[in-house]
């Protein structure tokens, strides 16, 4: 045995090669597994781990290691000087004594993948083997860690996971840490200076005063994961709306709308993702044809704004407002958005009050506590969008756990700021949500609250099962509130001519590509 037990994992083999690492090992049900993960990055940060935690501690072993641990490179022998990744491979070298060898496998095998994304490759065997051959290979799928955590896995299995993609993740992002991560590096800016390039990168480009230097971004792309979001796409409608499709590191996609206003006080609204896809399943929302992929990290959230801000602006005078509309419900991922709204309010950096950030939320009740008590609350809106349970219930079937009454009444407790208003937002289904009683309900539900109602009149896509409501419909709804004394808003859509509501195009281009 050439390697400790981990938990009821016996970690059998491990090896490294110039674009994976596989890690192979055996429960003590006698199933075996074989990962093999694909993104340089990631293989970093493995050895690293792997080096730090000490699960090796057979490495004294020395030539059996050498057996065990394949330092492999296509095209022949070479030596660590000559890998791309020198400095792991040296120290690999020389904290295991690994001898440098190229086989036949490696040296023939095709190139892996070309995009910078973990890639998991796994399979389960009852019978014992040291190595996989090539047709073993061709069998097998390859998925990403997330698919991963999707498939049905025994509790053992799921466990041995757990402990891949733990340490697949666990190195922090860049854009998640906060001064006080940077404060113990050994630079010499200090940590509001770094934390300041990171989050203000224009600011570093042109200000020779707030660029943090070569030798502190090697070091930080060493103690962090430094990968981006990419642009895959970015679509700008005549009104000058942008919306963004951000590809994730695992390949998977999402939406962040940008909107500048020039008119009265100059601003740009950024209406920003917080989940991949959404489980919420409310009856009029594209986004939740997608179904739910996984949580954004506050990081990913961070980075929409960041990488919006640096491609498409405000100039320094415009103010940022933030919406937590765009895909997803924010509150199923309530720790990871409100850790990016501390990153994103924070004085050193993007500095954006978050009296300008608006969560919305379809109505999770037993989350808005921790809303409650942030120390940097952003406004709330919730999604009401029917006046009765029976119609809420089928457009939004969170609604059977968290009815009308009790949002009315978690919404009259709410410990409202100064001048702070709920928004209700209310997309207006034609025949489903817009009579003459609904709008009077609506109003009974928000008068006593300080209230703002914002009315969205839905956007219709050819084949929708809803539809729009008329001008005149629109007008008539609105006008039944405000005789009513209440404060309402009519929602102008914008960038409707690329793709309309958020995920309307990711969830366009999915069904396309059925
Ligand atoms: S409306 Fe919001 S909560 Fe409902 S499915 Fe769509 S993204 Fe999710």
């Amino acid at each position: 045995m050439l390697f400790p037990l981990v938990g009821t994992w016996e970690m059998r083999q491990i090896s490294f090669s110039h674009c994976a690492i596989g890690i192979s090992a055996r429960h003590k049900s006698n199933s075996t597994y074989q990962y093999n993960i694909y993104d340089m990055k990631t293989i970093e940060v493995v050895a690293a781990l792997i080096i730090k935690r000490g699960l090796f501690f057979a490495a004294q072993r020395g030539e059996s290691m050498a057996h065990s641990m394949s330092w492999e490179f296509p095209g022949g022998k070479v030596e660590p000087g000559e890998c791309h990744r020198e400095a792991l491979a040296r120290e690999l070298f020389e904290e295991f004594k690994i001898k440098a060898y190229a086989t036949d496998f490696i040296a023939t095998r095709e190139t892996i993948e070309p995009e910078r994304i973990i890639k998991v490759h796994l399979y389960k065997t009852i019978v014992e083997s040291d190595t996989f051959t090539r047709t073993e290979h061709a069998q097998f799928q390859w998925i990403s860690l997330a698919q991963a955590y999707d498939l049905t896995w025994t509790q053992a299995d799921r466990a041995f996971l757990d402990l891949i993609g733990g340490v697949v993740e666990s190195q922090k992002s860049l854009y998640e840490a906060l001064p006080e991560d940077f404060d113990a590096l050994p630079t010499r800016p200090r940590g509001a200076h770094i934390f300041r390039a990171v989050q203000k990168p224009w600011d570093a480009a042109q200000n020779p005063h707030h660029s943090i230097g070569h030798k502190t971004i090697q070091i930080l792309e060493t103690e962090f994961d430094a990968s981006k979001l990419e642009i895959d796409d970015a679509i700008h409608a005549p009104d000058g709306t942008t919306r963004i499709i951000f590809r994730l590191h695992d390949g998977l996609k999402i939406e962040t709308i940008h909107m500048p206003r020039d008119v009265k006080s100059p601003r740009v609204t950024l209406c920003i993702s917080s989940q991949v896809g959404c489980a919420m399943n409310c009856a009029f929302c594209a986004t939740a044809t997608l179904g739910l992929r996984r949580n954004l990290t506050a990081s990913e959230i961070v980075q929409q704004v960041i990488c919006a801000v640096d491609a498409f602006g405000p100039s320094q005078s415009h103010a940022i407002n933030i919406v937590f509309m765009g895909m997803g419900e924010a509150l199923m991922n309530t720790d990871n958005v409100l850790r990016a709204i501390d990153i994103l309010s924070h004085p050193n950096g993007l500095a954006i009050p978050p009296v300008r950030m608006t969560l919305s939320t379809s109505g999770i009740l037993s989350e808005l506590p921790k809303i409650q008590n942030a120390p940097n609350r952003p406004n709330i809106a919730i999604s009401i969008n029917a006046t009765t349970d029976e119609t809420r219930s089928k457009l939004m079937p969170i609604n059977k756990k968290f009815p009308l009454a009790s949002i009315r009444q978690t919404l009259a407790d709410w410990p409202y700021r100064s001048h702070e208003k709920v928004l209700l937002e209310y997309v207006l289904l034609s025949g489903i949500n817009d009579t003459d009683d609904d709008a009077r309900r609506l109003a009974q539900f928000a008068l006593r609250l300080p209230h703002n109602i914002n009315i969205i009149p839905y956007n219709e896509t050819p084949r929708d099962t809803y539809h729009a409501p008329t001008p005149d419909d629109v007008q008539r709804f609105i006008r039944i509130l405000q005789d009513a004394g209440c404060l309402v808003t009519l929602r102008v859509a914008r960038g409707v001519q690329v793709g309309g509501a958020c995920g309307q195009l990711l969830a366009k281009r999915a069904k396309q590509n059925d």
